[in-house]
């Protein structure tokens, strides 16, 4: 039980406790291709978010949990290496504070200090933005490593773009192996990079923001103004209707699929990576990825080879393994991600 470690994903409506352990890559960085960390998932546990009694409450309930998941495998909080926390929100890689998030109450926060006092933990502690969390675990065990391996591209070369399409849009960059975070952990907060200019205001109190049009409401939404005001049809059931021939919900995945691209083709001219990897419900529709990345060809300002984009392959324990995974590295000493 050396390398065990505590993954937390907290999202806006449900907290994901896993207990992982991580091993040392088998092959080395400068072979090209066995670079790639092993893992094994030993415990997954959820429970709602609870939003209703601020942080202390919050904690409260992690705290149980963490204690449930100790006690299934058998082991003590002492012996966890270290634990990584995945939060909705930017947080800034020095400070280790929230400076926006959909949670409000972590804003500001020491969330060292709370969570090792509220949670008994005096080891390492990393916190991070969920979709960077995401496009770590996808970059290091999941798709894109899979992409990697079966194209000789090393871990440490690895550039890799992770884009979650799920209640909201979020996004996560890795270039050369290493995730990008900006001055303030606000690097790849792409939900909000304008798709369409006055066109359908944001939470954040813009208009036209990417993820008014590509998360799971904004595709809802779209439907619904097209077909059945007022009444709520789920993203997964709209992709079903589109196949069963509903003229509606074939426009409005069309609709989505095009303003997928715009949205791929502005981020794949910044970031020029090898992968695209999605993940959230959307990601799960086949239909998003049928000519894609022909279209995307077509649309890049670097005409050959368009970067390839994949469905995400850990599905929503990403979250979780890529926080446990920051703390597996800071405890490890190494260079990247961090
Ligand atoms: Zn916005």
């Amino acid at each position: 039980m050396n390398h065990v470690y505590f993954g937390i994903d907290i999202g806006g409506t449900k907290t994901e406790v896993s207990l992982i352990s991580i091993e040392h890559p088998l092959g080395h960085l400068d072979s090209g291709s066995a670079s790639f960390h092993a893992h094994k998932v030993l415990v997954r546990r959820r429970i709602p978010t609870e939003r209703n009694h601020g942080h202390r409450g919050f904690l409260s309930n992690l705290k149980s949990l963490i204690q449930a998941s100790l006690t299934e495998v058998g082991i003590p909080l002492s012996s966890i290496r270290g634990m990584g926390v995945g939060i909705p929100g930017s947080v800034h890689p020095e400070l280790q504070q929230m400076v926006q998030g959909s949670i409000p109450f972590f804003k500001d926060l020491d969330l060292r200090a709370e969570f090792g006092s509220a949670l008994g933990f005096s080891g390492t502690m990393v916190f991070e933005n969920d979709a960077n969390c995401f496009a770590l675990a996808e970059s290091r065990f999941g798709a894109g490593a899979d992409w990697a391996r079966s194209h000789h591209v090393s871990e440490s070369g690895l550039c890799l773009l992770g884009i979650t399409l799920g209640t909201g849009v979020g996004g996560g960059i890795i270039m050369n192996g290493e995730l990008i975070r900006g001055r303030r952990g606000g690097t790849g907060e792409i939900g909000h990079i304008s798709l369409k200019a006055a066109d359908r205001s944001c939470y954040c109190g813009k208009s036209g923001c990417a993820e008014q049009f590509l998360s799971g409401p904004g595709l809802e939404h779209a439907y619904s103004l097209r077909a059945r005001p007022g009444q709520r049809v789920s993203g997964k059931q709209i992709f079903e209707l589109a196949r069963s021939g509903d003229p509606f919900a074939v426009s409005t995945t069309e609709s989505y699929r095009d303003d997928l691209l715009q949205f791929l083709s502005n981020l794949a001219n910044l970031l020029d990576p090898h992968v695209i990897v999605l993940g959230g419900g959307i990601s799960l529709e086949d239909q998003i990825y049928q000519g894609l990345e022909n279209r995307l060809s077509e649309s890049c300002f670097l005409t050959s080879d368009p970067p390839s984009v994949l469905k995400n392959s850990l599905g929503d324990a990403a979250g979780a393994l890529g926080a446990a995974y920051l703390a597996f590295s800071e405890n490890q000493g190494e260079k990247a991600p961090s």
